[in-house]
């Protein structure tokens, strides 16, 4: 039987959330710690640990089928790729920063400066189409020591707290590119692999779907439950069950969490008692 091979980053900020998703989607599989090639055992799909900026051009030339990795990473290596399904994970920004005393004005505040970076083709293209002309200077590693040490006026790179760039005395000053984890394909993949591939996708938004939601449990007098039950709508409508006291039921629904904090004190003035939240493991619409 045909197999589905999935790039995954070997060791970085990826990986660890690249094999829960797998674990959640109930795929189990083999670490990579000493190798290359690990068979899945309950899914036709086989898993390559790679360097994450190798992934793009492994899964453009079909040596992978699909990989996970930063959508950062795929724009600036500029391989043809299809972007299948956003993952929600490593959110991140690809952002321009100077020193911390610098006077900022606009992106003009470039023009003729030196940018240290590891996002070349992506800054230049920024700077293109901001009409900056720059020097770019490209750097693997390391990025945010290079104003300190004389080597660039200021950098791009990417920033999540904003805590290493204060720690090297810089300010963030332009956001180039927001960024998350994504599932990117080969664009010519073959009908068995398609169909495997569309099963990974909505065993993942099966997923992703049961994190943003709550199982919740409470109890309504009955007199309240057509009032309760429209600030729940859940999936179709509330599970309404009788309790052994009279007068009283449970109400059972799957809201977004978000929802929940909105409607709770509207809950507790229609008289729902004995509330309890309740994470879900898969949501299937
Ligand atoms: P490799 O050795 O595989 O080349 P790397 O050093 O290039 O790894 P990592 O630092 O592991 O890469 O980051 C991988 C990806 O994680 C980045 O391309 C980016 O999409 C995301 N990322 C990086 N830093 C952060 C952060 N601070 N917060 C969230 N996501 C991040
Ligand atoms: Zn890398």
């Amino acid at each position: 039987m045909e197999k589905l091979k999935l790039a995954i980053q070997k060791s970085g900020r990826l990986s660890d959330a690249s094999k829960s998703l797998l674990k959640e989607c109930g795929i189990s599989f083999q670490n990579g710690k000493n190798k290359l090639l690990a068979p899945a055992v309950n899914f036709p799909m086989e898993i390559l640990y790679l360097r994450d900026d190798d992934i793009p051009e492994y899964v453009e030339n079909g040596t992978a089928d699909i990989g996970i990795l930063g959508n950062n990473v795929v724009l600036e290596t500029q391989r043809k790729v299809d972007i299948p399904q956003k993952l929600g994970f490593s959110k991140c920004k690809l952002s321009l920063a100077i020193p911390k005393t610098g006077n900022y004005t606009d992106i003009s505040w470039f023009q003729s400066k030196k940018i240290a970076t590891s996002y070349p083709e992506i800054l230049s293209s920024y700077l293109k189409k901001h009409n900056v002309e720059s020097e770019i200077h490209k750097i693997s590693g390391s990025v945010e020591i290079a104003p300190s040490i004389g080597l660039a006026d200021g950098v791009c790179d990417i920033v999540s707290s904003g805590s290493t760039l204060f720690s090297n005395g810089l300010k963030e000053v332009e956001i180039v590119m927001r960024s998350e984890a994504v599932l990117i394909a080969n664009k010519n993949i073959n009908a068995s692999k398609k169909a495997l591939l569309q099963k990974f996708i909505f065993r993942i938004e099966a997923v992703n779907r049961s994190k943003n939601s709550k199982y919740i449990i409470l109890n309504s007098p009955n007199e309240k439950i057509a009032e309760i039950s429209a600030l729940l709508p859940g999936m179709r409508s509330p599970t309404v069950v009788p309790l052994a006291q009279t007068g009283w039921s449970a109400i059972h629904s799957v809201v977004n969490e978000q929802k929940f904090w909105e409607v709770i004190d509207q809950l507790k003035e229609k008289g729902a008692e004995g509330i309890l939240v309740v994470p879900i493991e898969k949501m299937i619409l």
